[in-house]
């Protein structure tokens, strides 16, 4: 049986203690997607409010990389605290002994580098915290940025995660992704070139997408470098263009038996040394349309491991 490498696994090797990564959504981050940047409404599948009527006509400030100044930054900075302590303190009731601050809502990277300096910083400030997680997507990053990280990762761990979502132009078009697959190993392999630790997101059952193709895009992040990997089947959420889709019969969910068969084949791609950090997401409210069985985390993560079991891991 093989130990599979799983994120948890990877950090108390390196920390010498349990981490946990605490997940940060902070008021004023929007998406060069959502904004008109690169195109409105975002990609298919993301609540965001854009579908909205009446939090799109509140005007409230949202920050790009041009904003000249940022009125909600003490709002901000008081937000990474407050998430942060009260997340910690659930999670060291669990054992956990160490965090690292995750930038997790919308594109993190989306504001002048002043403004993610003072909240890169301030985040690392904070009580046990041993690093950063930032996710972004590949048009959304530049040099600078990238230096000014390498700086950080002196002292810190420092990961990146790119949305990579499909390796194919055909896919990203129809989820209106806003920027094509070159983008995407462009920005990854810069990060790899400067010794940053990147991660890349990837979605199984995506529209019009097969078995082969799925299999693909987990090759091809292989191939770009990526440290580790995060895969999930893609689930409607109402509000959404995809739940359009849904209810007009456009959009067909991946089954379960076909997204944890297509799992175990990507798993058998991935080199020995690659970190897991995820295999399967849900959503356990009423904003779920569709497939029921994203409903359920647990029993998601029971099938998948008993099917790596099958298949002589040990996830
Ligand atoms: S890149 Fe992320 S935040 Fe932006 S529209 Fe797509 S899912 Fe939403």
């Amino acid at each position: 049986m093989q130990e599979l490498r799983t994120f948890g696994r990877y950090l108390r090797a390196k920390f010498k203690r349990r981490v946990k990564k605490i997940p940060l959504g902070l008021e004023g981050f929007t998406c060069p997607n959502i904004d008109g940047t690169v195109a409105r409404g975002g990609c298919t599948f993301c609540e965001n409010e854009s579908f909205s009527p009446n939090l799109a006509r509140s005007k409230r400030f949202f920050l790009n990389p041009q904003s000249k100044e940022n009125p909600l930054l003490q709002r901000q900075l008081l937000q990474i605290t407050t998430q942060y302590r009260k997340t910690m303190a659930h999670y060291q009731q669990l054992g956990y002994q160490a965090f690292l601050a995750y930038f997790q809502a919308f594109t993190n990277t989306y504001a002048p580098l002043s403004t993610l300096q003072r909240l890169y910083e301030h985040a690392l400030a904070q009580p046990n915290c041993v690093g950063l997680s930032i996710g972004t997507r590949s048009d959304s990053v530049t040099e600078e940025l990238l230096d000014y990280l390498v700086e950080l990762d002196r002292e810190w761990e420092v990961w990146i995660e790119y949305g990579i979502q499909s390796v194919f132009d055909e896919t990203l078009q129809r989820i209106n992704r806003g920027h094509d697959v070159a983008s995407v190993k462009e920005w990854i392999e810069k990060t790899k070139e400067r010794g940053l630790r990147v991660c890349g997101h990837l979605i199984f059952g995506l529209p019009g997408e097969t078995r082969e193709m799925m299999l693909a895009s987990v090759a091809k992040a292989v191939e770009w470098g990526c440290d580790a990997i995060k895969i999930h089947p893609l689930y409607v959420v109402k509000n959404t263009a995809l739940a359009i889709d849904y209810q007009k019969g456009r959009f067909t969910p991946i089954s379960q038996e076909e997204y944890i068969q297509t799992l175990v084949e990507a798993i058998k791609l991935l080199p020995p040394q690659m970190i897991i950090q995820r295999v399967t997401a849900g959503i356990g409210d009423e904003s779920l349309l569709a497939p029921a069985w994203c409903a359920n985390k647990n029993s998601q993560l029971k099938a998948i491991r008993q099917a790596l079991k099958g298949a002589g891991y040990l996830y």
